[in-house]
């Protein structure tokens, strides 16, 4: 067994590392924190570094990555800017992976390549106001009218949704019942020139500057066969394929953010003079450190199996994904509480790293199925095996 990257992999984290830390970049999530707006800049350059179409096949334009190596790269994305790190992440595992996995040869021609080149930027949406973690139960809808389908619904929180061109967007079109959630994923073209989507808001929130959360409307959005993505009434296969794929990449988000955090108190307790001595000797303190070093690597191991498995194919490997996103999302969010406590009184200063990285780790837990929804497949998962030990 092999631990090390390969040279190619040592590479593209390289070039990942000096882009974000180049500083333009650094301006730019600068930037981003006060004015909240879309790092537009950002994205023509990760588009010109290869970025947006990591996965995707160079029949299409794109990298033609493994999922290890596009993996890897988010970490460092993310350990550099969550945020940042999420505008590349939906454009690549939640929107040009579903395209080119279940997509029509003439869908994956139409969007890939501009996708890939950044002219065309896409999102997912499935969440809805009463629909979250039960990700089966949506109640957007596609009603058949004049031999159209007519998408009527509202989405929200969705990541993307405002400066997107193109949506993977899921909707029932048959009731829901205990072998199949009853859903259809479509393929549609969004934008304030596309009549029938309504964007409603862009969320004001704390942490993940530069990224934007969305709600939109669906009203009578005119779709038709051509914009089903997959098949009908066979949407959850997208969904749930798609988050098996995507859920590592946010794990990578969380390792990427947990190893910022630990280096940061690091620096911070090795500076810090209390009762005469520098915070990090103090052993109950270093023992805290230590823990997190150790729960940080073990998480991270599992996100770089989970994407070993997903390219050779494990059937399996969803459940090492699962199993990757509740690691490092429990991992961030104890490392950047950590960090934030380690910083005392100067945490509370809204222009603090420590506050930036614990805002900015907080939704890791929960985006892309939250940890109890990671806890509630491996738990299912179990009892299979406990039947199989009988
Ligand atoms: C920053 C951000 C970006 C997002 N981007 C997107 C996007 O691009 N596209 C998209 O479709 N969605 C997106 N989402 C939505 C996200 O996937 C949902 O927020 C998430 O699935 C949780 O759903 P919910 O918020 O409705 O919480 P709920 O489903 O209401 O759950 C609330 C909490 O209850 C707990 N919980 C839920 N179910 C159970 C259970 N069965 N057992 C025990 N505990 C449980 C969990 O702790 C959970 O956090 C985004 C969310 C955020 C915060």
């Amino acid at each position: 067994m092999d631990f090390s990257l390969s040279d190619v992999q040592k590479a593209f984290r390289a070039m990942a590392r000096d882009f974000m830390s180049d500083k333009k970049t650094q301006q730019w999530i600068a930037a981003a924190e006060h004015n909240k707006g879309f790092p537009y800049d950002f994205m023509e350059k990760a588009a010109e570094h290869g970025l947006l179409g990591m996965n995707v096949s160079e029949k299409y334009g794109g990298a033609g990555m493994s999922v290890l190596d596009a993996v890897t790269v988010i970490e460092e994305i993310a350990y550099w800017s969550v945020p940042f790190s999420l505008n590349i992440l939906v454009q690549n595992s939640l929107a040009a992976f579903p395209i080119e996995t279940f997509g029509t040869e003439e869908q994956k021609a139409k969007y890939l390549p501009k996708m890939v080149s950044g002219e065309l930027l896409g999102c997912f949406a499935n969440t809805e106001a009463g629909v979250g973690s039960d990700a089966k139960n949506i109640v957007t809808k596609a009603v058949r009218k004049d031999g159209k389908l007519l998408l009527i619904g509202f989405k929200r929180f969705i990541t993307s949704a405002s400066v997107a061109n193109v949506a993977v967007v899921f909707a029932r079109t048959s009731p829901r019942t205990a072998g199949n959630p009853g859903t259809t994923a479509f393929l549609i073209d969004i934008g304030e020139n596309a009549p029938g989507f309504l964007l409603t808001k862009v969320e004001k929130k704390y942490g993940q500057s530069g990224s934007m959360l969305c709600e939109f409307i669906l009203d009578d959005y005119v779709a038709d066969e051509k914009n089903i993505l997959g098949k009908l009434n066979q949407g959850w296969e997208v969904c749930d394929g798609t988050f098996r794929h995507s859920r590592n990449f946010i794990a990578a988000q969380g390792a990427g953010l947990a190893r910022r955090a630990l280096d940061e108190a690091l620096k911070y307790v090795a500076e810090r003079i209390t009762f005469g001595k520098p915070l990090i000797e103090n052993q109950a303190l270093g023992f805290e450190l230590a823990k997190m070093d150790i729960e940080i690597e073990a998480a991270r191991l599992l996100t770089y199996k989970a994407a070993f498995e997903e390219d050779v194919k494990d059937k399996n490997f969803h459940l090492t994904s699962s199993k990757a996103k509740y690691a490092t999302g429990e991992a961030v969010k104890k490392m950047a509480l950590l960090y934030y406590q380690y910083c005392g009184g100067m945490s509370v200063s809204s222009d603090s790293l420590s506050s930036k990285l614990l805002l900015d780790a907080l939704p890791i837990p929960i985006y892309e199925g939250p940890s109890e929804i990671q806890l509630q497949i491996l738990w299912k998962h179990l009892q299979q095996v406990a039947k199989t030990l009988k």
